[in-house]
């Protein structure tokens, strides 16, 4: 089974802080990490690789220093790996993401000379927070989707699927290509053992340009090509504006946050 894993290099803080000019996250001076849903997903995408064979090939989009992110994965099983990076793709929102990583996709196919059976990705980046980037990679590409995957397994060349929902589990199967996002799997990310992680320092980790993806339209990429416009971005101010109800009986105390709730609109 050919996987492609989407890994997208977000900050390792929850101090997230927006350019009030750009309009976009300041990344400067902060530690980065490979987004925590997506080593999950690699860490499936291996274990399915190791069962029935195949390659695990990771893509990411981002600067140059997401290399960093592409290379820890080489360090945990991934067999290759591909940044996307080109400074007309520099201001993509999340449709200009998801537009550009499906023409990668089709791109390292190409290159690899093989097919992909199955893309994989987290249910959502840590910083973004949109979930939106992989199920639109599954849209521009015409592939059936499922989210928040807890579990994955193949069966007579379909995949199985617990999918998580609010009042427990969907089983769902699914026929490849598919695009499965994933949520905390039952186990956990394996770590680098020294062998790899040092062979992965040594890997060149091929880019992706705008002059390489052959059928991107440039038009739809970049911050001229996203529809979504940020008119305003702020980090809110927290005002600690507590009422304390003191020296009065559960009951009475129970009646004054009720009213006071009423007349704030609350309830
Ligand atoms: C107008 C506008 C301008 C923007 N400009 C910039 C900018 O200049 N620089 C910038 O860094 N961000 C920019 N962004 C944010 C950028 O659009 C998002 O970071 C990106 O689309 C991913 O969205 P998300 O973080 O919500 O990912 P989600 O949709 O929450 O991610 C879900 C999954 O998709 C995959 N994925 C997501 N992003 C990537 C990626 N880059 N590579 C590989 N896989 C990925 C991962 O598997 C991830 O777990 C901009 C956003 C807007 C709206």
């Amino acid at each position: 089974m050919n996987i492609c894993v989407c890994v997208k290099q977000v900050p390792d803080t929850t101090e997230i802080r927006i350019d009030p000019e750009t309009h976009t996250l300041i990344r400067a001076g902060v530690p980065s990490i490979v987004n925590p849903f997506d080593t999950y997903a690699l860490e499936a995408a291996v274990r399915l690789k190791e069962k029935l064979g195949g390659r695990v090939i990771v893509i990411s989009m981002g600067p140059p220093q997401a290399a960093e992110a592409v290379r820890s994965c080489l360090a945990v099983g991934a067999d290759e790996g591909y940044l996307i990076s080109g400074r007309k793709f520099g201001g993509s929102d999340t449709l200009a993401t998801s537009y550009i990583l499906s023409e990668a996709i089709r791109t390292v196919e190409k290159k690899e000379g093989l097919k992909f059976d199955l893309i994989l990705g987290g249910k959502q980046a840590v910083d973004g927070d949109t979930a939106q980037v992989a199920p639109e990679i599954a849209e521009h590409l015409g592939l059936p989707q499922v989210t928040y995957a807890l579990g994955i397994e193949e069966q007579d060349g379909e995949l199985r699927i617990k999918r998580d929902c609010d009042n427990g589990y969907d089983i769902i199967s699914v026929k490849l290509p598919a695009v499965i996002t994933v949520v905390r799997l039952p186990f956990e990310p394996r770590y680098p053992s020294i062998g790899p992680w040092l062979e992965s320092k040594k890997r060149e980790i091929p880019v992706l340009t705008e002059a390489d993806l052959e059928t991107v339209d440039l038009t739809r990429c970049g911050l001229n090509g996203s529809p979504t416009k940020v008119k305003k971005s702020y980090t809110p101010v927290r005002e600690k504006h507590g009422t304390i109800l003191s020296r009065m009986p559960a009951d009475q105390a129970a009646e004054k946050i009720s009213a006071m709730l009423l007349e704030a609109g609350i309830i």
